[in-house]
């Protein structure tokens, strides 16, 4: 791969110097392309033709079993799996990812840490997210990261570097990568998108709503779902009386991420929106936001806000996520 076709991500590589370092903290917003600064990163150190960080060459045996996902000397550390259907699911169909990375999954990394490389001179592990390390995960890691053999890379990969417990993050060289301005975001989507677009304002909101974080943006904007949630959302609530419970079963089928993603945009355009009613994630739904908006102040929104909020640090496991919907729209400001 060549770092070219991700030109934001050239600063933050040239930041790290000639050499990888024994760890490795790379930290973000979400789809900005970490783990693709860290795959580039592996690649190039365990390419057989680079000796400092540079493209790697695509050709050696090195970079052909890195491309295929079974170079041995590289270890990429994620969530755990868990079975959907308690012990007796076997089948790889019946996991599914927990939302954490334990200690079984740091120790199994034992025999890798200390055993020499397979080929060349490297090793390196990611692990991403890393702000999913447990407490026990995060203190066994760090044996490692303390005392790493001298062929041994960390790459750690968060959101927030803030998540990770402090000694972790001491022993790392921290690379905050930040997102491009927002016309250079935007023409990288647009040379990214398979599909020709048809709505104008997509591609815009697409990327504002992504903070121009570029993959993250190219995903956002060929998610159809999400496009149809936002209408139907934004639809329902201009009307008055708001149908409360034809709101409630809407959402109820939509991920949490969704729906945050959707009133968190609405909530700031209801709340910022300027006197000209210039919106930042509204441009094509103006008459709408003035609808929703009618004679209520930003106290009320930001109110619900607080109270949605709430919503979402149980949305993912409420007893009935019906009612806690229908609950939650019935406190909606009213006027
Ligand atoms: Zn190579």
């Amino acid at each position: 791969m060549q770092l070219v076709d991700y030109p934001w991500l050239i600063k933050p590589k040239n930041h790290i110097g000639k050499n990888l370092p024994p760890a490795l903290l790379i930290h973000g917003i979400e789809g900005i392309g970490k783990q693709v600064l860290a795959n580039y990163l592996a690649q190039s150190t365990l390419c057989e033709k680079t000796s400092f960080i540079s493209d790697p060459c695509g050709q050696c045996p090195s970079c052909d079993l890195f491309t295929a996902g079974t170079h041995p000397d590289f270890n990429l550390v994620t969530n755990d799996e868990e079975d959907a259907f308690s012990s007796e699911g076997t089948s790889s169909a019946s996991k599914k990812a927990k939302q954490v990375i334990s200690v079984k999954s740091v120790r199994s990394l034992g025999t890798f840490c200390v055993t020499k490389p397979h080929r060349g001179h490297a090793k390196v592990i990611v692990i991403n997210p890393a702000e999913n390390l447990n407490q026990s995960a995060s203190n066994a890691l760090l044996k490692n990261v303390e005392e790493p053999a001298e062929f041994l890379h960390f790459i750690l990969i968060a959101k927030h570097k803030e998540t990770l417990i402090p000694t972790l993050i001491s022993r790392c060289l921290k690379l905050h990568v930040r997102p491009p301005e927002a016309p250079e975001a935007s023409s990288w989507v647009m040379a990214k998108m398979k599909t020709q677009l048809e709505d104008p304002y997509r591609k815009q909101l697409a990327i504002n709503l992504s903070g121009n974080a570029p993959l993250a943006s190219l995903k956002l904007m060929e998610n159809h779902d999400f496009f149809d949630a936002r209408e139907k959302i934004i639809l329902l609530l201009s009307q008055n009386p708001i149908d409360i419970f034809a709101l409630a079963a809407l959402c109820e089928k939509l991920e949490a991420s969704t729906l945050q993603q959707v009133f968190y945009a609405l909530l700031h355009d209801l709340m910022f929106s300027d006197i000209k009613e210039n919106t930042v994630f509204h441009e094509d739904k103006k008459t709408e936001i003035r609808q929703i908006k009618r004679s209520l102040t930003t106290k009320a929104f930001s109110r619900w806000q607080g109270i949605f909020n709430d919503y979402l640090k149980s949305a993912n496991h409420p007893l009935n996520r019906r009612l806690a919907l229908e609950a939650l729209f019935l406190k909606w400001p009213q006027t």
